[in-house]
């Protein structure tokens, strides 16, 4: 939460006391040079002992709460019929209104479903920006994934409070163009990853509900980070300034056909859940779920995790909860931008997003700028963040790269989990970085693998530039 000093600073405040930690290091220079060359120049490949904050992900990564942990130890690990998972159809009733849920091994897992039971070749799937395991998971169903999102979602530098909207003029032309009959749904992803965690509102959904509901076609929420989008509309749509989250929350679900999410993410647990008012396409999921996942009362989770997840649901409304990570977000990213460097703005809702584009405006798209940018930031600081950009995308039929709409640099920041001072170090550093940008060159893959490569494809510098940034941060810093 915010609080305003006296001075008129507004700060993030923790709204909890830390009671377990988890060692950090920081690794010397030299380490972070050999390090990042062990890992391919490919973040994800880096281990944690070479890392001093991993803001890679929100992912699992979130600080659990007591009662999470407490709810975990009393979790009932019976095949079929556990209480667990009553005890999470039961939150999923209060918090989301749905009468029906399912859990999945992760959220990708919802995907799969969602495509088995929605979609057939040659089907499109409209939404207000594409997820790589959604696109991955929808094309491999044999669907088209059209993205219609709203002029500004792709600006970096913008002042819209609501760059996750659907274009609904773009709405209305794809039922013209495609038919009804072919769209297989609309999904409205609750804060637009891959552009920089940009929340919709909840006029443009409430409109998107209409539109859907005169063509019969189904709205589909990704809710994985439901509970940050829910807190950016309280504080950016007036109309909901004086709702509680839990309202807000409420007021989504009741737009929606079918709900599904990454329980990793605003949940604080592992694992993933879809839901629905509907028991035709309940039962559908059923019946594919023991074949993929598990039983109906675990689906492929921990029945531990199950109970954390359920804790988590009714937790991520509180107004304390919500707000953690958005407002430290909005911290970073007001540094970010006091100090210069080409920040996604305004802030969203898992992440600061760093614009590649801008900031390696030298390197060229097809030498991947936001994975340079990964990679070097690394070795000026030893923190991991994430690549979102051409890496991220994949190569069309002639092997070319489909570059991406955005080259960014992603630094997660999980709930719970960093302080005000993790963050003014992230920018100091990232200043540094931008004053020496120059000194940052491209990479080329060495080893690809044919989906999903930015997991696990390695790379290599093209050049020895990491040597030379790194003798330039040995003159002003030494080894630390
Ligand atoms: C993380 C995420 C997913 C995938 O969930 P996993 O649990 O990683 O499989 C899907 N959609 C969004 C918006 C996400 O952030």
């Amino acid at each position: 939460m915010n609080v305003k000093l006296s001075d008129g600073r507004i700060i993030p405040i923790d709204m909890h006391k830390v009671r377990v930690v988890q060692q950090t290091t920081l690794p010397p220079l030299s380490r972070r040079v050999e390090a990042i060359a062990e890992a391919g120049y490919n973040t994800f490949l880096l281990r944690t002992r070479d890392i001093f904050l991993d803001m890679l992900t929100d992912s699992g990564t979130n600080a659990m709460s007591d009662h999470q942990l407490a709810a975990m130890m009393i979790s009932d690990d019976a095949y079929a019929g556990g209480e667990s998972y009553y005890r999470l159809q039961q939150a999923v009733k209060d918090v989301l209104g749905f009468e029906y849920c399912l859990p999945v091994h992760q959220g990708r897992a919802c995907e799969h479903l969602l495509a088995r039971v929605f979609i057939k070749p040659g089907d499109v799937q409209l939404m207000n920006y594409h997820f790589t395991t959604t696109k991955a998971h929808f094309e491999m169903q044999g669907g088209k994934v059209v993205e219609i999102y709203c002029d500004d979602a792709l600006q970096t530098a913008s002042d819209n409070p609501f760059k996750g909207n659907l274009d609904l003029d773009k709405f209305r032309a794809s039922i013209a163009e495609y038919g009804a009959d072919r769209i297989s749904f609309v999904r409205m992803e609750a804060t637009t990853n891959l552009i920089g965690g940009q929340p919709f509102s909840m006029a443009n959904l409430k409109a998107v509900r209409e539109i859907a509901q005169k063509h019969n076609i189904p709205v589909i929420i990704d809710c994985s980070l439901i509970s940050e989008n829910a807190y950016m509309i309280k504080q950016r749509e007036a109309e909901y300034a004086d709702w509680s989250v839990a309202d807000i929350v409420r007021e989504m679900m009741a737009q929606a056909d079918v709900i599904y999410m990454s329980g990793r993410k605003s949940t604080c647990a592992r694992g993933g859940l879809l839901a629905t008012n509907n028991p035709e396409y309940h039962r559908q999921f059923s019946e594919w779920l023991p074949v993929f996942e598990g039983f109906l009362t675990y689906g492929g989770m921990s029945s531990k995790e199950i109970e954390a997840m359920a804790v988590g649901l009714r937790e991520m409304t509180d107004l304390e909860a919500a707000s953690a990570s958005v407002d430290l977000i909005a911290y970073l990213v007001d540094l970010m931008v006091k100090r210069g460097v080409p920040a996604v703005t305004p802030p969203g809702g898992l992440a600061g997003h760093v614009d590649a584009m801008k900031f390696c405006s030298h390197i060229p798209q097809t030498q991947y700028p936001a994975g340079a940018l990964a990679a070097a930031f690394y070795i000026v600081s030893a923190v991991r963040g994430m690549e979102r950009g051409t890496i991220s995308s994949e190569r069309d039929e002639h092997g070319q790269d489909i570059l991406s709409d955005l080259e960014l640099l992603r630094l997660a920041v999980p709930r719970r989990v960093y302080s005000m001072a993790h963050m003014e170090y992230v920018v100091d550093r990232l200043s540094w970085l931008y004053a020496h940008r120059d000194l940052i060159g491209g990479l080329e893959f060495v080893q690809e693998p044919p989906a999903l490569r930015f997991f696990i494809g390695r790379l290599a510098p093209i050049g020895d530039w990491p040597q030379k940034l790194a003798e330039a941060y040995r003159a002003d810093f030494g080894e630390v």
